[in-house]
C-alpha cells in the first residue's frame, strides 16, 4: 500500500490523541468497566475522525478505505482492546451499509450525528439463539400502517448501554432466509426497548456489552435502510469492512505487546543474565514479529484490493483469520517472559491476552472465517 502524506498526519493525529487524552485514562475506564462513548466520539468527530470513508454531504471526508485501515491500526496504540472496538463499531461496523444504501433522509438523521460524534451507534446482529449462523435470527419486524413494529432480543451488542441507535438486522418477512431480512435503524430510547442486562466479560473491559429486548418496538419504514429483503447481503458486505479492521487493529497491538516484553525481559536478570540473552526468548520475539509483519501484509493486500473495487470476501476473511490467530499466540508466548508479572491483571500482556481473545469469536468465529475461505476455494462440502 503506498501512504501518502495524508495517511502520516493521519496517524500522527490520531496517535498524539491516544497519547493525550485516551491513554491517560485507560486504566480508569477498564476498572469502571465502560468508558464515556458520548465524550471521546465527540472529540474524534471534531478532530474529523469519524468519518475518514464517509460521504462528504454527512460530514465525512470521502477518503478511500485505506485511511480506515490506517485509522484502525494506529487505534492499536489504545493500551486496550475495548475503546479501539467501540470507536472501529462507529466507524466501521454499524454505519457502512448506511452510509452506502440509506436514503437521503436517513442519513441526515442518524449518519451525520454518528460522524460528527453527537451521536453512538451500535450493531444489532447476533441473538441469544443465533450468532455464527446469521441467517438463523428470530426478531421480526412486521408491518402496521407506516410503521414496523419490532420483537425478539439483540446479544453482546457493544456499545449498546450508551448508544443512541442501533442499526438492526431483523426478519421483515417469512420468505427464504437470505432474503427476508431488512437493516433498519432504531433509535435507542424508542418505548419497549430494555436492556436484558450489562454482560460480565473476561475482557474489553472498558466496552459496554448489553442484551437488549425489544417489545412491540414501533419505528417508521423509512427508517429501513435500501430495499426491504436485502439485509442479509446489505449485512455481508458491511461484514467486510468490520473484518478489515479488525485485521488491522490487531497489528500495532500485537507488535506494541512484543517490543514491551522485550524491553522487560531486557531489564529482568536471572540466573546471571538478562531474560532476553536467552536465545529461546529472543527467537522467539524474533518469530512473533515476523507473523506481526506477515499480517500486515496481508491486511494491506487485501485492503488493495478492496480500495480497486474487488470482492475481497476472501482477503478479509483470511486477514481476520490471521489476527485472531496472532491475538492467541502473541500475547500467549509474551505473557510467559513476564513471568509472574505476566499474570497480573494489568499487565500490557495480560490485558491483549484477554482482549485480543474475542478476535477469534466476534464478527465470525475463526471456523467461520475458515468456512467462507473453503468456500471461495470450491472445496466447501454442499450442505445436506
Ligand atoms: C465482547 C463481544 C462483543 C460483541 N459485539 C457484537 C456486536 O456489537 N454486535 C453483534 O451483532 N454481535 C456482537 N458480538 C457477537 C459475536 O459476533 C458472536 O459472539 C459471534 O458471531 C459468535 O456467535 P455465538 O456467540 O452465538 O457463537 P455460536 O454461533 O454459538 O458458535 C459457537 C462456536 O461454535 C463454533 N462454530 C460455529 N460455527 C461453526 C462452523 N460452521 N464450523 C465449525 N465450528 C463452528 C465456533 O468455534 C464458535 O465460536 C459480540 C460478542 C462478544 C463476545
Amino acid at each position: 500500500m503506498q501512504f501518502t502524506h495524508e495517511h502520516e498526519e493521519l496517524r500522527r493525529t490520531l496517535k498524539r490523541f491516544i497519547d493525550e487524552e485516551i491513554n491517560p485514562r485507560v486504566d480508569e475506564w477498564e476498572a469502571a468497566e465502560m468508558f464515556p462513548a458520548h465524550e471521546v466520539f465527540g472529540r474524534l468527530g471534531a478532530l474529523g475522525l469519524l468519518g475518514l470513508t464517509k460521504p462528504e454531504a454527512y460530514g465525512g471526508v470521502g477518503l478511500d478505505y485505506s485511511y480506515s485501515v490506517v485509522m484502525a491500526e494506529t487505534l492499536g496504540h489504545v493500551r486496550c482492546g475495548g475503546v479501539p472496538m467501540a470507536i472501529g463499531v462507529q466507524t466501521d461496523m454499524a454505519t457502512p451499509a448506511l452510509a452506502r444504501f440509506g436514503s437521503d433522509a436517513l442519513r441526515r438523521d442518524f449518519l451525520a450525528p454518528a460522524i460528527a460524534g453527537d451521536m453512538v451507534a451500535c450493531i444489532g446482529v447476533s441473538e441469544p439463539g443465533a450468532g455464527s449462523d446469521v441467517a438463523a435470527i428470530r426478531t421480526t419486524a412486521r408491518k402496521d400502517g407506516g410503521d414496523y413494529v419490532i420483537s425478539g432480543s439483540k446479544m453482546w451488542i457493544t456499545n449498546s448501554l450508551q448508544a443512541d441507535w442501533m442499526c438492526l438486522l431483523v426478519n421483515t418477512s417469512d420468505g427464504p432466509a437470505h432474503r427476508n431480512k431488512s437493516l433498519i435503524v432504531v433509535p435507542m430510547k424508542t418505548p419497549g426497548i430494555s436492556v436484558g442486562r450489562k454482560i460480565r466479560k473476561i475482557g474489553m473491559m472498558a466496552s459496554d456489552t448489553g442484551l437488549i429486548h425489544f417489545d412491540d418496538v414501533r419505528v417508521p419504514q423509512r427508517y429501513r435502510i435500501g430495499e426491504e429483503g436485502q439485509g442479509f447481503t446489505y449485512q455481508m458486505l458491511q461484514f467486510q469492512e468490520e473484518r478489515l479492521w479488525a485485521a488491522a487493529n490487531a497489528i500495532e497491538a500485537l507488535a506494541n505487546c512484543i517490543a514491551q516484553t522485550a524491553e522487560y525481559a531486557r531489564e529482568r536478570q536471572a540466573f546471571g543474565q538478562s531474560i532476553l540473552d536467552n536465545q529461546v526468548v529472543h527467537f522467539r520475539l524474533a518469530e512473533l514479529k515476523t507473523e506481526v509483519e506477515a499480517l500486515r501484509a496481508l491486511t494491506y493486500l487485501a485492503t488493495e484490493h478492496y480500495v480497486a473495487g474487488r470482492d475481497v470476501t476472501e482477503w478479509a476473511s483470511m486477514a481476520k483469520l490471521k489476527a485472531g490467530r496472532l491475538l492467541r499466540e502473541v500475547p500467549d508466548a509474551c505473557l510467559q517472559f513476564w513471568g509472574g508479572m505476566g499474570y497480573t491483571w494489568d499487565n500490557p500482556a495480560s490485558r491483549l491476552y484477554r482482549d485480543g481473545r474475542l478476535a477469534s469469536i466476534a464478527g465470525g468465529a475463526d471456523e467461520v472465517m475458515l468456512g467462507i475461505i473453503a468456500k471461495q476455494m470450491g472445496i466447501l462440502p454442499a450442505r445436506r
